[in-house]
């Protein structure tokens, strides 16, 4: 499969996995974008670090850009 995800700043990103227990959320907003992305989750509010290449791997869909 070809991943072509294409997302920016502000994007809802729904992931391959859900975020641990118990949150379990799948939907991350993108709140900085660049070699290094912070996302923030939309069920528990928690904010990583990770970089874009290893996040366009775990992500299912983009939601909205
Ligand atoms: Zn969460």
């Amino acid at each position: 499969m070809v991943n072509d995800m294409r997302f920016q700043l502000g994007s809802l990103l729904e992931m391959k996995k859900p975020h641990a227990k118990p949150c379990g959320s799948k939907f991350w907003k993108v709140i900085r974008y660049g070699a290094d992305c912070k996302i923030k989750c939309e069920g528990c509010g928690r904010i990583v670090m990770i970089d874009r290449v290893k996040l366009k791997k775990r992500i299912k869909h983009v939601v909205e850009e």
